[in-house]
C-alpha cells in the first residue's frame, strides 16, 4: 500500500508555516490552500444564490453545489446523492435526526441506546427528545481495555429499542466501535442505527452501505473543509418517510393558498431538509476537501495515523509520571489521551503551548465519559491528521519530558 509522504504534503497547508505544532485535530483540522483557493475561486467566478433564478451565475452556482453532494456521496458510498443533506456539522444532522425522525417516532416506553463515550452531541438530542416523547436513554458501558461492552449492548437492546446512536470513533479515546455488529443488533430488533462518523469519516475509509446504518452524521471542518458545512446521510425511504426540520425557502415544492389556508408539499431530497440559503461556498469547498482526501487514500490515511499513534503511545509510555489511557493502536484512531500525574490538564496544556504545541485539555465534550472513567479533571489530548510527522511526536514527547523533570524538581525543592 502505497502511503503518502506526509512531509510533501505540509507545504500544502499554510497555516502550518507558523511553526506551531498542531495537535489538535479531533477538535479542527487544518485546510489545504486547495481547498483554499476553491473557495476563493468560486466567490470570485461563479457566486450567487442556488436553485433561485435561470440566470447562468445561479446556475453555475447550483451546479456547484449539488455537484458538490455527488461528491460526498461518492466519499462514504451512498446509493444517491439524494441521500446526502448539507448541515452546518455534525451537531446538527444529529438534532435534524432527533427532533425530525425523534420526535415523531418515539414514545412512551420507547428505549434509545447510546454509550457512554458519546460527545455531547450524540448525547443530549437524544436525552431532550427522550425526555419530551416519554422514551428512555440506556447508556452501555465500556471492557477494561476501553473498547465497547458488546455484551451489555447485547443485553440493552431489546424489543423496546428503537434507534441505536453511537459513535464510531471516540473523540477523547479514539476507540473503534464495530459498528455494523451494532447495526445489525439494531435491526434484529427493528431498530434504526445512526453512527456518530465525527471522528471517523475524516480518518479512515467509511462506507454507509458496508457499515449498513441508517444515519451518518459528520463534519466539513474536521475533515480538511471550511467550517460551518456538515453532512448528513440517510437511507433514503428512512428520509422520504421523515418530516422537516426546519422550514422556509427551497424545502418546499410550493405552497397553495386555497380558501385562505396554506397548503404547502415538501420539495425532493435532500432539498426538503436543506431549508433557507444554504452554506453554498462552504459545499464547494467540502467536495475540493474530499478531493484532496481522495487523492491521499483514505486506507493511507489511516495507515498514517495508525503509525503515528503506535510511535506516540511508545515514547510516551516511556515517560515516567504520565498516565495514558485507550484502547491498543489497532483498536483506535489517531487520538492519545493522557494526564501528567500531579498537575491538571488545562495546567499542562498551557505549559504545551508555551513550547509551541497545540493540544486540547479538559473533558471535550465528553463529560460523562470522563466521570464514568474516574477523570474528574478530564485529560490532555493530542490528536493526529494527514500532515502530522514523527517530529511533531518528539516535540510532544520531548517537551512533557521537560514538565515531568520540572515537576520533579520542585517536588525535591519542596521536599528540602
Ligand atoms: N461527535 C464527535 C465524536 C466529535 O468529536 C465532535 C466534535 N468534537 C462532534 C460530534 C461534534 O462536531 P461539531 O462540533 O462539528 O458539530
Amino acid at each position: 500500500m502505497h502511503v503518502f509522504n506526509p512531509y510533501e504534503i505540509r507545504g500544502d497547508f499554510p497555516l502550518l508555516s507558523r511553526g506551531i505544532v498542531y495537535l489538535d485535530n479531533a477538535a479542527t483540522s487544518q485546510k489545504p490552500r486547495q481547498v483554499i483557493e476553491a473557495v476563493a475561486r468560486f466567490y470570485e467566478s461563479r457566486y450567487a444564490n442556488i436553485h433561485r433564478g435561470v440566470h447562468r451565475l445561479s446556475m453555475e452556482a447550483s451546479e456547484a453545489y449539488e455537484g458538490a453532494h455527488e461528491v460526498v456521496a461518492g466519499f462514504i458510498g451512498a446509493r444517491s446523492w439524494r441521500e446526502v443533506i448539507f448541515v452546518r456539522n455534525a451537531t446538527e444532522a444529529i438534532n435534524l435526526v432527533a427532533y425530525s425522525w425523534g420526535l415523531s417516532n418515539l414514545g412512551r416506553g420507547d428505549e434509545i441506546v447510546v454509550s457512554v463515550m458519546e460527545h455531547h452531541s450524540n448525547l443530549l438530542p437524544w436525552h431532550s427528545v427522550a425526555r419530551r416523547a416519554g422514551a428512555r436513554l440506556r447508556i452501555v458501558g465500556l471492557r477494561g481495555d476501553y473498547t465497547l461492552d458488546y455484551e451489555e449492548l447485547e443485553r440493552a437492546v431489546t424489543e423496546r429499542t428503537k434507534l441505536v446512536a453511537i459513535t464510531q470513533v471516540s473523540n477523547v479515546l479514539g476507540t473503534v466501535v464495530d459498528v455494523r455488529r451494532v447495526a445489525r443488533l439494531a435491526h434484529s430488533v427493528g431498530a434504526l442505527c445512526l453512527v456518530d462518523g465525527a471522528q471517523s469519516v475524516p480518518h479512515m475509509p467509511v462506507n454507509v452501505r458496508e457499515l449498513e446504518c441508517d444515519f451518518l452524521a459528520f463534519s466539513g471542518h474536521k475533515m480538511l473543509g471550511p467550517s460551518g458545512i456538515g453532512v448528513l446521510w440517510g437511507r433514503e425511504d428512512v428520509l422520504e418517510e421523515m418530516e422537516p426540520f426546519l422550514y422556509g425557502g427551497d424545502m418546499v415544492r410550493e405552497v397553495r393558498y386555497a380558501g385562505g389556508a396554506l397548503e404547502p408539499s415538501w420539495n425532493e431530497l435532500p432539498w426538503k431538509f436543506e431549508a433557507g440559503t444554504p452554506n453554498i461556498a462552504g459545499g464547494v469547498g467540502l467536495a475540493e476537501a474530499v478531493r484532496y482526501l481522495q487523492r491521499l487514500g483514505m486506507e493511507s490515511v489511516r495507515l498514517h495515523e495508525l503509525e503515528l499513534t503506535r510511535y506516540a503511545l511508545k515514547r510516551l509510555s516511556e515517560l515516567e509520571g504520565l498516565e495514558l489511557y485507550g484502547p491498543p493502536p489497532e483498536l483506535r484512531g489517531g487520538v492519545v489521551p493522557f494526564n501528567v500525574r500531579g498537575l491538571d490538564p488545562h495546567t499542562v496544556a498551557a505549559l504545551l503551548d508555551q513550547r509551541g504545541i497545540a493540544v486540547r485539555s479538559g473533558f471535550h465534550c465528553a463529560q460523562p465519559l470522563h466521570e464514568y472513567l474516574g477523570l474528574r479533571e478530564g485529560t490532555v489530548r493530542a490528536s493526529f491528521y494527514v500532515y502530522n510527522v514523527k517530529e511533531d511526536v518528539d516535540a510532544l514527547a520531548e517537551a512533557l519530558g521537560g514538565i515531568l523533570t520540572l515537576l520533579m524538581k520542585e517536588a525535591v525543592a519542596g521536599g528540602k
